[in-house]
């Protein structure tokens, strides 16, 4: 099934020697909003589910870290890691497309990108959106100051861990549901949430309207605990603040020990978080609530959640953005069945938070008068 032979390999080829082109790009830098289809192969069959949770989202964090490391915007890793996920969804029934973009770079040159988005449409009109970015850190300064290559940067937590939930709670998706489901793999998060800001600019007002959240996954492993926490809104809007809630209790009822953020540090109020793709979604009007789901430890260091551990054998309490510990031999000898526990748990009530928004999802308003017009019409 992990084939390295992606059956969209030679269409992505194509489009990126077609992108490289510079009249292109600014071509496809004026296509608002514009997506271009991905030619899927034939499916015939749709493939299993999984057995238990977390073992898709777990085969998939191996997957990625050991093939596609090092897969920072721009490179020939990006595009390989963009034909494998796009394969993945494929062979889950999705018909992916991709939302180019592009973004000015250091010296003004212009970069270009892609978000890869899966949709599974629902009866009512309401969306709920899932999300994870694909890219690892360019090289750069890392924890100890210096310069660090990170062209083998594995990204197994940063982000390998939310992309495989992501996948798994895609496979798992029933095929028929309320809510319509739009799964996102942003691009370019590392170098300021491009390609998350790019998608959420560019929502219409009807599609915020019919939006009822934002879930972001992103470091799902690596931490001394699981948070949930929302947005920076929901302090001063505390129902904006459901998505958080409603998987703390899914977790509480399955044993799960997940928290939110204490707020112990003023500028991070307790139960928000911060400082990935959701903050994309936590500006748009009107607001909508927003769900960042990560491991990390809100209780130590500047108790902003960027230290996440105070287990001493990991150097600065932290893997992230170090190819030297952000990879599955250091995270497994280090930590040995966390990844597998992590991706189980998250699944898990993540999968329960899915299906109980959609359950949650009622039709619109109009069927009301659908009904008063039926009831007329049959004499009433
Ligand atoms: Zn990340």
């Amino acid at each position: 099934m992990k084939s390295s032979e992606s059956p969209t390999s030679a269409g992505f080829s194509l489009l990126a020697n077609y992108l490289g082109n510079d009249m292109t790009s600014r071509l496809v830098q004026k296509m608002h909003w514009a997506l271009l289809p991905i030619v899927a192969p034939l499916l015939t069959s749709t493939p299993a589910i999984a057995a238990s949770f977390g073992s898709l989202a777990a085969e998939e964090v191996y997957y990625i870290s050991e093939n596609l490391a090092g897969r920072s915007v721009g490179t020939a890793k990006e595009q390989e890691t963009i034909d494998y996920l796009t394969q993945q969804l494929v062979s889950f029934g999705y018909e992916p497309v991709l939302q180019p973009f592009t973004y000015p770079g250091r010296g003004g040159q212009l970069y270009s990108s892609y978000n890869i988005v899966a949709q599974r449409i629902g009866t009512t009109g309401k969306q709920l959106i899932v999300g994870a970015h694909y890219d690892s850190a360019p090289s750069g300064i890392g924890l100890a100051g210096t310069f660090l290559d990170r062209s083998t940067l594995e990204g197994t937590n940063d982000n390998a861990s939310g992309m495989g939930v992501l996948l798994e709670l895609a496979q798992r998706l029933e095929p028929e549901t309320n809510l319509t489901y739009t799964f996102i793999l942003f691009g370019a998060e590392e170098v300021g949430l491009v390609g998350s800001r790019y998608y959420a600019d560019n929502l219409t007002q009807q599609q915020i309207k019919n939006t009822v959240g934002m879930i972001n996954l992103d470091s799902l492993i690596v931490g001394d605990y699981m948070y949930f926490n929302a947005g920076r809104n929901a302090t001063d809007n505390p129902e904006l603040g459901n998505l958080r809630d409603t998987a703390l209790d899914i977790a509480a009822e399955l044993g799960i020990d997940a928290r939110t953020n204490p707020g112990l540090n003023a500028a991070y109020p307790a139960g928000t978080g911060c400082c990935s793709d959701l903050e994309a979604f936590d500006v748009i009007e009107p607001l909508i609530p927003v769900l960042a789901v990560e491991a990390t430890n809100w209780e130590i260091g500047d108790l902003d959640g960027y230290q996440q551990t105070a287990d001493p054998r990991v150097p600065f309490g932290a893997t992230w953005h170090e190819p030297a510990t952000d990879n599955v031999e250091f995270i497994s000898s280090t930590f040995p069945g966390l990844i597998e526990e992590r991706t189980a748990n998250y699944t898990q009530v993540l999968n329960g938070l899915l299906n109980q928004l959609d359950q949650q999802a009622v039709p619109e308003p109009t069927s009301v008068t659908s009904l008063a017009i039926a009831l007329a019409v049959a004499g009433w």
